[in-house]
């Protein structure tokens, strides 16, 4: 059973849509599509997970998931302002795989892939393959973490850490569970959104017997998301008793409006999942066709506010360099 189960989500992987031309066919989009991609592709490929791309209308360019991993033409025009690194990763590089800007809590790349490619990623120019692939290569990061005990919190990203097959995340994990000075182990994660079958029993087993105090922040910035296998997939993280919150991007043309956002909120915390933060977008280049002004940000959350319980809605956050957190927005 359970190896069944392993080889289920990496099989849905290898299946992923990897090009633009079979997503149009299957969406039933105009050829005129693929034409606008193209140039877009060769910088940041396409990545679809089959269950995401079913939870997609058919023949529809606006769906809203459809716009976060169809490339398009606009992605190729320079905005100024737009640069590769926005949020100054570099400089916050202690070990190689290790950021740490925050007090108490570093950030580990544990993994260079993701499950599906967002097009307005701030990472769409982070130069992963300067960064440790094999288990050996983050010794020098698990030493950094170790000889510092003010680090309370791991928090595994990247990329995406559940990308790691279940058993070297299951080395890694007892690893960090061997550092006394660490309480808590967050997972930053799409995969239950976009690849629902990778919430397996190994992985509620592997977060449920850590002595670490795991927390799961998802990212899904939709309602129609949250539906089917992946709805089924929360339940269980949720059921197994892992906190599990969410994170989202306000993204023009996808949650940019009252709806969608009040939608997507009150599809999470029905499921059990906290809305934790909605944030700005990060100003990459070739994302600038997604952001959404400041001001709309905060009377979009404001709305939110008059119409969903107070646990509902996220805060709204902008992440500016060299800052000691993600800064709130607020109004003036
Ligand atoms: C966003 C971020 C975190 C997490 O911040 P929280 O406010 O604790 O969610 C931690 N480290 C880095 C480098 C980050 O960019
Ligand atoms: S899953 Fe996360 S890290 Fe990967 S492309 Fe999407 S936003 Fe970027």
């Amino acid at each position: 059973m359970i190896e069944l189960e392993q080889t289920s989500w990496r099989r849905s992987l290898a299946t992923a849509i990897r090009d633009v031309d079979a997503l149009v066919r299957a969406l039933q989009l105009p050829d005129e599509w693929t034409a606008n991609a193209t140039a877009a592709v060769k910088s940041f490929p396409v990545l679809v997970p089959r269950s995401f791309l079913a939870r997609m209308r058919v023949g529809d360019p606006d769906d809203p998931l459809l716009k976060q991993v169809l490339p398009v033409i606009e992605e190729g025009v320079a905005q100024p302002g737009f640069v590769l690194d926005a949020v100054d990763d570099r400089a916050a590089r202690k070990a190689p795989g290790l950021l740490q800007k925050y007090a108490g809590r570093v950030l580990l790349m544990a993994s260079g892939a993701c499950a599906v490619n967002c097009r307005y990623c701030f990472r769409r120019h982070y130069p992963y393959s300067e960064e440790p692939r094999r288990l050996d290569d983050w010794e020098p990061a698990l030493a950094a973490i170790e000889s510092d005990s003010s680090i309370h919190e791991v928090i595994l990203s990247g990329g995406d850490p559940l990308t790691l097959t279940d058993e070297r995340f299951k080395v890694l994990i007892e690893r960090l569970d061997q550092i006394d000075h660490l309480t808590r182990l967050r997972i930053h994660s799409r995969l239950p959104i976009v690849l629902p079958d990778r919430v397996n029993s190994e992985l509620l087993d592997q977060l449920r017997n850590t002595r670490l105090q795991p927390v799961l922040v998802v990212h899904a910035n939709h309602p129609h998301e949250i539906e089917a296998d992946c709805e089924e997939a929360l339940r269980r993280l949720v059921r197994a008793g892992i906190p599990t919150l969410n994170q989202a991007v306000l993204l023009r043309g996808v949650n940019d409006d009252i709806d969608s956002l009040a939608g997507l909120c009150e599809r999470l915390i029905d499921v059990g999942v906290m809305p934790y933060y909605l944030h700005l977008l990060d100003r990459v280049v070739g994302t600038a066709h997604f952001e959404v002004a400041e001001e709309t940000g905060l009377k979009l959350v404001s709305a939110l506010r008059s119409r969903l319980p107070g646990y509902a809605v996220p805060q709204l956050v902008r992440e500016i360099a060299g800052e000691q957190s993600k800064t709130p927005v607020v109004n003036r």
